[in-house]
């Protein structure tokens, strides 16, 4: 856990979350500016900060949660859609560094781009 690190801290409730999914391992809550109703973001409860420094392990938990997740977030904004992206590095936008996968509900004729 890192101290100074906003997710591990809502990890250990110090700050409040919308929390969507837990398991053992990882962790589903509301993004707080989102980009879309319904905009998630789902991260291993360990503190890593790229995708390439987790554990294999977490690392399948994590997919399998987006897996578990992903359409009931959809149903639950009645969105038929939605882009899964991962910012990997300050260099491609990762505002915290700590491994996160967005889930951004998507519906004809909104507005967001593609990747
Ligand atoms: P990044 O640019 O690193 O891929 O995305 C970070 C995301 O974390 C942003 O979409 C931002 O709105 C979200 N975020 C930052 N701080 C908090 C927070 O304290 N709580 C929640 N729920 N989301 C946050
Ligand atoms: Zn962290």
């Amino acid at each position: 856990m890192a101290d100074s690190c906003v997710f591990c801290a809502i990890v250990e409730g110090r700050i409040p979350s919308h929390k969507v999914y837990e398991d053992e391992k990882t962790l589903a809550f509301l993004d707080i500016h989102p980009s879309a109703p319904g905009h998630t973001l789902v991260i291993p409860k360990a503190h890593v900060a790229r995708v390439e420094d987790l554990l294999e392990e977490d690392a399948r938990y994590l997919f399998a949660a987006l897996h578990r997740i992903v359409w009931r977030i959809q149903e639950a904004v009645g969105a038929p859609a939605s882009t899964i992206s991962i910012n990997n590095g300050r260099e491609s936008g990762q505002e915290v560094p700590h491994v996160h996968i967005h889930v951004i509900p998507r519906g004809k004729g909104d507005r967001g781009g593609i990747i």
